[in-house]
């Protein structure tokens, strides 16, 4: 059944009336041109035939006669009679020059019919040198048309009166009968065809709006990787369907996207809730033990009490760098504003008070290096690295460099301890990941330190990289895009 609200069968429709309202135009003014064209030769035929009829009916009267007799012989029925000798359908009317018959002679008409008669006023005008091309008289019951011409009767450059010529319209009528006829049929022929291509043509101008349709279904049920079959056209439909695919390759991609996300915060939260289990069965384990003694030396609670304070200690830390780290992800970005690097980064290292831990810290800070940095976030970037150092390379120097390369500007820590085993290296960036020797938890934290400082350095744009060439110590370097203009303000 013909769905009227499908775009196909409405532009279908849209073209056929389109197409129908066309050839009724086309028709209708054909008609009336033909018609016109038909009448006006006619009408010049009949001229003519008078024309060389007076001509000679004049030629064989005036040799004999005066004026006045041609005159009168000109307004007289042998006048008319003769008019009506070229063509036996003629029928021929005299107008006085009061604008009255005063001669008629029908051809086949029977003797009491008239001629068709006109109005007094075209008489009068015709008389005045103002006649129409023809005239339209209708005649008789049922009516007859005739096409009637009038001629002015002219005698030493004087119009004395008019001669009427009329033929029925009757040919000129069938002609334009059979000219309907044809138009009605080549019509109809021309919009039957329509109606069976037009649909076809329409459905395959259309087919890829349906491809689009069904992957556009295809998409909302989940299959994302479902695309618009080409080959595309230039035109406007081959454009919706390659903007079509672009989109669902976006939709693809962030679906993937947020599938990956979904993935990462799972072992997240799995490796979360791993690390915080083992410090919550240590404390559990410490007060099962002491509440199961009767008695217990105070020695033992002590040494239990102290254990328990350093694994709830433990336990505060990875909290604290867990809610760190989401408020860095999932928080606004970094409040930046441009400072100068080594001003920066020298309070920063002042706070710290490395010398008081006994670490011997040098410093080789270039001036006039402007970063756009949130200065309170960095620092923690500072602090991390400085306490992995105090960490894993105990008692080794730390050397502190600021430097700036092209667009870029840089701090680094280098220090002296054992170094990070090539085995370690592409992943201590990486959550909760510990190092070979971090792994005893004594000495090792939570395995977030360097997550959290890669996610502050990103956050400004920059990055951070760890090399540790075999033998001399770990080198972490913090890139920052650096800002060319003079700095505004300093720390
Ligand atoms: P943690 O909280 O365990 O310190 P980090 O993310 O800060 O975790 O560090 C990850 C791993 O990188 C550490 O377990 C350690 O093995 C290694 N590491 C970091 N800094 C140093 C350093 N200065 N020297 C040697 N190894 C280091």
């Amino acid at each position: 059944m013909i769905r009227v609200r499908s775009l196909r069968w409405r532009l279908t429709a849209f073209y056929l009336g389109l197409l129908s309202g066309l050839l009724i135009l086309l028709g209708v003014t054909q008609y009336f041109v033909i018609r016109e064209v038909l009448l006006r030769s006619n009408a010049e035929v009949l001229a003519n035939d008078y024309t060389a009829l007076q001509l000679a009916f004049k030629r064989q009267q005036q040799s004999s006669k005066t004026t006045t007799p041609i005159q009168r012989l000109l307004l007289s029925k042998q006048f008319a009679q003769a008019l009506t000798l070229s063509n036996s359908r003629i029928s021929v009317a005299i107008i006085g020059p009061a604008g009255l018959i005063v001669a008629t002679a029908p051809a086949t008409l029977t003797p009491d019919e008239q001629p068709p008669q006109l109005r007094t006023d075209q008489y009068q005008a015709a008389l005045r040198g103002r006649s129409r091309a023809y005239y339209l008289a209708p005649i008789g019951d049922p009516p007859t048309t005739y096409l009637t011409v009038l001629r002015p009767i002219e005698v030493s450059a004087r119009t004395i009166g008019l001669a009427q010529l009329s033929v029925p319209t009757d040919g000129i009528e069938q002609t334009l009968r059979q000219d309907r006829w044809l138009v009605l049929v080549g019509s109809a022929a021309v919009l039957l065809l329509a109606l069976l291509l037009t649909p076809l043509i329409v459905a395959r101008a259309l087919r890829p709006l349906n491809q689009v349709a069904r992957t556009a279904g295809a998409l909302a049920a989940g299959d994302y990787q479902q695309r618009v079959p080409g080959p595309h056209g230039d035109d406007e439909i081959g454009k919706v369907a390659l903007a079509f695919n672009e989109m669902a390759g976006g939709i693809e991609q962030a679906f993937e996207m947020r599938r990956q996300s979904e993935e990462r915060m799972r072992q997240f939260v799995a490796d979360a809730s791993h690390e915080l289990r083992t410090p919550l069965t240590a404390l559990a384990g410490y007060i099962d033990v002491l509440g199961r003694r009767d008695s217990v030396d105070p020695e033992t609670l002590q040494s239990s009490l102290a254990a328990m304070q350093r694994e709830s200690g433990r336990m505060t830390r990875l909290v604290w760098d867990l809610l760190t780290l989401t408020r860095i992800e999932s928080g606004r970005g970094p409040t930046l504003r441009p400072l100068s690097l080594d001003a920066w980064l020298a309070g920063a290292l002042d706070e710290l008070g490395l010398q008081d831990e006994g670490v011997t810290a040098t410093r080789q800070l270039a001036p006039g290096i402007t970063v756009n940095i949130d200065p309170d976030a960095l620092k923690q970037v500072v602090n991390n690295l400085a306490q992995n150092a105090l960490k894993y390379a105990p008692g080794a120097e730390q050397h502190w460099r600021c430097f700036a390369e092209g667009s870029r500007a840089a701090f680094r820590l280098e220090d002296t301890g054992p170094g990070i085993s090539a085995q370690d290296l592409p992943h201590i960036f990486e959550r909760f990941y510990r190092g070979e020797k971090a792994r005893d938890r004594a000495a090792g934290g939570s395995g977030l330190g360097l997550a959290i400082a890669k996610s502050i350095v990103e956050a400004h744009g920059g990055t951070i990289e760890a090399t540790s060439p075999p033998g001399a110590g770990a080198t972490f370097t913090v890139w920052l895009p650096r800002v060319v203009e003079p700095a505004k303000s300093s720390t």
